[in-house]
């Protein structure tokens, strides 16, 4: 597969995951050379992911299923912490914000689903080449088959092993039930319209009322607790055998982790490859399409640019403190429900939690003040008409930047600023 000297290809993708069918859409529209490895011939059918914000419906609208999204996602009502008598302790559903980037904060789905829609999405490239079934090869040869790989082979990485790169525990590791079921009638039995984290000392537990007649349970578990009978733990919710399908009930460590380096020479490591947190925040999979659409601008540029081999470098030094700190806040959101579950009055007041700090996710550090390292807002699918690549976007056609003209939009765009530059993945590089 390879000339004397020269890589075949720009990019090869290990894994097919939701991170590595991002990154590799992502490198078909920006028209990189691509190879792509995945072992499993069929997607992953069962649900993991069940929660994306807006941002990841954003990345997905520039690949061009925006129609797909109408009919995949579910708007989320938000979530709540309630005791073990379903009493409302405290919620984020005041917090819907307008849908500044576009879309919506928060939407449910069901994952085989997204993950079929960026597969089929793959067959629009010509230069991306899919090898479904196919074992990646060994690293050495990857190497030398593309000028870039990355790593996009899931929690137990293999090549993350075979790197010898090691995992940061950010200490935190229970065990927890996973429990999916398909009602046969969406609205039997009535379920909260609301995604619930259960605080009951009994059993602590997560409901999350997901897309279509798709509902999830997540229960926490003893360490040498045998698993209880499914449909046991279901009956409080009124939920039995005959009004839905169990599609699968599965133990899982929910655990932080993070690689110690995500870089070796010319191989990445991207997705659950990178990094592993709890799901209270549903970020699992959408920190692994932000790190695609911030690594896939990166490799274009250099690619097809010139740009230099450093820019990759910032891939980490930018991705790496963000998924940390979502890492941060899921601990939170989980720890949260145990101390809740043992006494709802002893957190003192300034611990209480502060919905609003957890309502908006950081921005990147990209050495500036807010909006710098933020998304630009996107009114009126603003995206459609903006140029691929760096773009100034200006509140008035007074402003000449000194490489073209800037895209004139309405002020709330720019977040006031008469000028901001606008990075290739929509963040907000500089202002004027
Ligand atoms: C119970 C639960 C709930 C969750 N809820 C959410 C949520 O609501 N929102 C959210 O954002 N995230 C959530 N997550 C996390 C999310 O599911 C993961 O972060 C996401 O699926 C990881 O995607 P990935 O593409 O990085 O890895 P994976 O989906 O694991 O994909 C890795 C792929 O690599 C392939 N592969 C591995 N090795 C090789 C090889 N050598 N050659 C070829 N192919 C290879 C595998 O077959 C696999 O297809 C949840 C996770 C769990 C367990």
């Amino acid at each position: 597969m390879t000339t004397a000297g020269s890589p075949s290809y720009d990019v090869a993708i290990v894994g097919l995951g939701p991170t590595g069918a991002t990154l590799a859409n992502l490198c078909g529209a920006w028209g990189l050379r691509t190879i792509v490895f995945e072992r499993s011939t069929a997607p992953y059918p069962q649900p993991r992911a069940c929660h994306l914000d807006a941002e990841i419906a954003r990345v997905f609208q520039h690949l061009g299923f925006e129609d797909d999204l109408h009919r995949l996602l579910t708007v989320s009502a938000g979530m709540e912490y309630v005791d073990a008598d379903g009493r409302r302790l405290f919620t984020f559903e005041g917090f819907e914000r307008e849908p500044l980037l576009g879309w919506h904060e928060d939407y449910v789905f069901v994952q085989p689903e997204i993950d079929a829609m960026l597969r089929d999405g793959l067959e629009q490239y010509a230069h991306v080449e899919v090898r479904i079934g196919d074992d990646a090869p060994p690293l050495d040869e990857l190497r030398r088959l593309a000028r870039y790989v990355v790593a996009c082979d899931g929690a137990s990485s293999p090549t993350r092993e075979r790197l010898g790169i090691g995992l940061l525990d950010q200490g935190y590791d229970e065990r927890w039930l996973v429990v999916d079921v398909m009602l046969r009638d969406p609205g039997v039995p009535p379920l909260p319209g609301i995604i619930q984290q259960v605080c009951d000392r009994r059993r602590l537990a997560t409901f999350v009322p997901s897309h279509g007649r798709h509902r999830r349970w997540e229960f926490r578990l003893a360490e040498d607790e045998l698993v209880p009978d499914v449909w046991r733990l279901l009956a409080p919710w009124g939920v039995t055998r005959e009004l839905g399908d169990l599609v699968r009930a599965a133990t899982y460590r929910f655990h932080a982790l993070e690689a110690a380096r995500w870089r070796d020479g010319n191989v990445f490591l991207a997705g659950d490859a990178a990094h592993q947190m709890p799901p209270f925040m549903g970020q699992g999979m959408c920190s692994g399409v932000r790190d695609a659409a911030n690594l896939a601008w990166k490799l274009a540029e250099v690619i097809h640019d010139g740009a230099p081999d450093s820019l990759l470098d910032t891939y980490e030094s930018e991705r790496r403190p963000h998924v940390a700190a979502v890492t941060a806040m899921s601990i939170e959101a989980g720890r949260l429900l145990g101390r809740l579950a043992v006494d709802r009055d002893a957190l003192p007041l300034a611990d209480t939690p502060d919905p609003t700090r957890w309502s908006r996710l950081p921005g990147l550090d990209l050495g500036g003040a807010f909006p710098i390292g933020h998304q630009l807002p996107q009114p009126d699918r603003l995206d459609e008409s903006l140029p691929d690549g760096w773009v100034w976007v200006a509140a008035d056609d007074g402003v000449v930047p000194p490489d073209g003209r800037p895209v004139v939009v309405e002020p709330r765009a720019t977040h006031g600023h008469r000028a901001v530059l606008v990075r290739p993945d929509r963040y907000i590089a500089a202002v004027a």
